[in-house]
């Protein structure tokens, strides 16, 4: 199962793609983690680059993410499938990503479009916090930690991310609606596109998204 989730920032990718990866043992290649854990990483010369972009909610350039998406679909795990979160971002991406998987000769089973409403969108994100340690995603009133304010699975404090602050939401939503909510059109124009409703909570959609996939016979 080859996978692309589409949807504004809130959406619930993040959230879906977790159940979907260790239901189907296919790997989750979120760019935006990816992206966070070379900035956290002072080594790192793409993080120092990514940085600026990532905390003012702006697409990091094209070609750093696609690099970084080609080396991590050419890893052994990814052989059997995999998820895309957060890639592609606009269509440029999409069409590199088209060529990187026609010379790989194997292409997308479906690509998954969260459509959202807005009040969903910051209600999710003014809410939530993540663990900078693990990566587990909580949020305050709907998935909240066992004890506030500390991660369940590794004890580490939560923060709010950077780029989930009000202002920096409004932007990740414009740049959403300008660059990504183009690629609907492109995939649709596929026959990849299937929507589902990224205003359900996680339970309800990961049901309707096991259903959709028994219905087109993905595995
Ligand atoms: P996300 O975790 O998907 O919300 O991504 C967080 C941030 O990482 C975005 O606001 C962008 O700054 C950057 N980012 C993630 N994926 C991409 C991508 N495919 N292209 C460009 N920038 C990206």
């Amino acid at each position: 199962m080859r996978l692309v989730l589409i949807g504004p920032p809130g959406a619930g990718k993040g959230t879906q793609a977790k159940v979907l990866s260790a239901k189907h043992n296919i790997p989750h290649v979120s760019t935006g983690d990816i992206l966070r854990a070379k900035i956290n990483d002072e080594s790192s010369e793409i993080g120092k680059k990514a940085r600026e972009y990532v905390e003012n909610g702006k697409l990091v350039p094209d070609e750093v993410v696609v690099q970084m998406v080609e080396e991590r679909i050419a890893e052994p795990d990814a052989a059997k499938g995999f998820i895309l979160d957060g890639f592609p971002r606009n269509e440029r991406q999409a069409v590199v990503l088209d060529e990187v998987l026609s010379d790989l000769n194997i292409g997308l089973d479906i690509v998954l479009y969260f459509k959202t409403s807005t009040k969903t969108i910051i209600n999710r994100l003014s809410g939530r916090r993540s663990c900078p340690n693990c990566g587990a995603v909580y949020h305050v009133t709907n998935i909240p930690p066992k004890v506030e304010g500390k991660c369940d699975l590794c004890g580490a404090d939560l923060i709010q991310r950077k780029d989930d602050k009000e202002d920096t939401i409004r932007k990740r939503i414009e740049v959403y609606e300008a660059e990504t909510k183009p690629l609907l059109n492109y995939y649709s124009q596929k026959g990849l596109l299937r929507e589902v409703s990224g205003d359900l909570n996680v339970d309800e959609l990961s049901q309707v998204l096991e259903q959709l996939f028994l219905s087109l016979n993905v595995k």
